[in-house]
């Protein structure tokens, strides 16, 4: 099938990358020129294990491209996904500017072509596909939908980190469609996943995302609130997730305690459906409070440094991992952020080292030191917090922590090994 897909960030070049590797003829469109000359180039602008491994692929194989004109992708596909950002504004609600832009500029290429699917992959609030996209498909291309041409919205569900593996090898699709027709359109895309696929309406598909982004994040507040307990008990919490996560009705996923999640999406789809909750006239209660635990437990990390140090004023503290989770080069929303404005607002210095998210952290924080490995990161520092759990952190050495000036090392997730490494404190355990 030929497709275009609009918005080339995380979801939209690995889903793109993704369908061209099942055989599609697949068009990425972007209003950032550098982006696209850089895929052009076989160059990602992410990091994401294996997407550029696989751009390379299609792009030899001349099943895909990128390109900065909208309406020739569309004029020459058959089916085109919206995968623009869908942020937050200040008060928690949804921003759909990107989604009415595009919807907009797609409306009018659709003025002058046959039947084509305009399909919603990007994550948005149930009723904005019926009630946003579709009235502005409609206003500007002067057509019907249904009648002249069709709309889906299907959610994309893979993590960041297991993206391209996530996408080719889904745990199920969902398809929700304005009728039949266009819903068998992408049906006929997902025939080779062998995954279950789901067909629905359109707002119900948009609620599945939120409802299983929401369920995720009440996972790891739970988790944090019973580590919490635990760490006033003396117990370990990692071992209580352990023995809870063996129970097949459950599950050992997002079992995790630790320093808050972060990302691009769970903290903003949280908030989004808070907010559509309430303009429904709604409370969600649940909802609101899985949301301030997970804010809760990224100050307690700091406040767990405090208690351990005291003053933090002139500290040197070691923040290792940046970004949101390991595996990935994204920032937005990751606890590192939160954490590091702390220790600044309290007079340290801090010293910040990943493997992958230093060139994004230094537009946030660009006077933080920034040594060129853990080991000299750690080196003469008073305090270390572990923030992003990194397969290299679980290499570092008994050794490596003697060369601090202080020996104040806290786990906000668990990485280290307490049979090689001694002395050290975790959020939940
Ligand atoms: P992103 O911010 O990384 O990428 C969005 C891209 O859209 C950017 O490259 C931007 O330049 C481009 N864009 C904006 N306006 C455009 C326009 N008018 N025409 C063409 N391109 C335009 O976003 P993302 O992380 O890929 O997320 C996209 C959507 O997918 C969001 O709704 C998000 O919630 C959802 N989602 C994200 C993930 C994830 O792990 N990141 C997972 C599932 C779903």
């Amino acid at each position: 099938m030929k497709i275009s897909m609009i918005g080339t960030g995380y979801v939209g070049l690995s889903t793109g990358i993704g369908f061209a590797v099942k055989g599609n003829d697949v068009v990425c469109v972007d209003i950032d020129r550098e982006k696209v000359e850089k895929i052009n180039q076989g160059v990602s602008p992410i990091y994401e294990p294996l997407l550029e491994d696989y751009l390379k692929k299609v792009l030899k194989d001349g099943k895909f491209r990128a390109t900065t004109d909208l309406k020739e992708a569309i004029e020459q596909t058959e089916v085109s996904f919206i995968s623009v950002g869908t942020p937050s504004r200040e008060d928690g609600s949804i921003d759909l500017k990107y989604i009415e832009e595009v919807s907009r500029q797609i409306g009018e290429v659709l003025k002058g072509k046959e039947y084509h699917v305009v399909v919603v992959k990007s994550t948005v609030v149930s009723e904005t596909t019926e009630k946003v996209v579709i009235p502005n498909l409609e206003k500007s291309s002067g057509k019907k939908a249904s009648e002249s041409f069709g709309v889906c919205m299907n959610p994309e569900f893979l993590k960041e980190g297991k993206a391209m593996e996530d996408f080719l090898k889904p745990d199920r699709v969902v398809i929700g469609s304005i009728d039949k027709k266009s819903g068998d359109v992408i049906e006929r895309l997902y025939e080779n996943f062998q995954a279950p696929i789901l067909r629905t309406d359109l707002k119900t598909a948009e609620m599945i995302k939120y409802a299983s982004n929401a369920l995720l994040a009440a996972k790891v507040s739970f988790s944090n609130e019973i580590g919490n307990i635990c760490k006033l008990l003396g117990i370990n919490v990692n071992d209580v997730m352990r023995g809870v996560g063996l129970d097949s009705r459950i599950s050992g996923k997002f079992l995790r305690a630790g320093c808050g999640y972060g990302g691009s999406c769970f903290p903003k789809d949280v908030d989004a459906l808070i907010r559509k909750a309430k303009d429904l006239g709604y409370d969600p209660k649940l909802l609101r409070e899985v949301h301030d635990l997970n804010l809760r437990q990224k100050v307690r990390l700091v406040e767990q440094l405090e208690s351990r140090m005291g003053d933090l004023k002139d500290k040197t503290v070691c923040v290792l991992g940046l970004a949101f989770k390991p595996d990935s080069d994204d920032i937005r929303e990751a606890s590192s952020v939160f954490i590091i404005s702390k220790l600044l607002e309290k007079g340290a210095n801090v010293r910040a080292y990943d493997p992958k998210a230093i060139t994004n952290m230094k537009k946030v924080f660009p006077d933080i030191e920034y040594p060129e490995n853990a080991k000299e990161a750690i080196k003469d520092s008073d305090a270390c917090l572990i923030v992003t759990e990194w397969k290299e952190f679980k290499n570092l050495s008994e050794k490596d922590f003697e060369t601090m000036k202080n020996r104040i090392v806290i786990e906000g997730r668990k990485v280290l090994d307490r049979n090689k490494i001694s002395g050290f404190d975790g959020i939940c355990w």
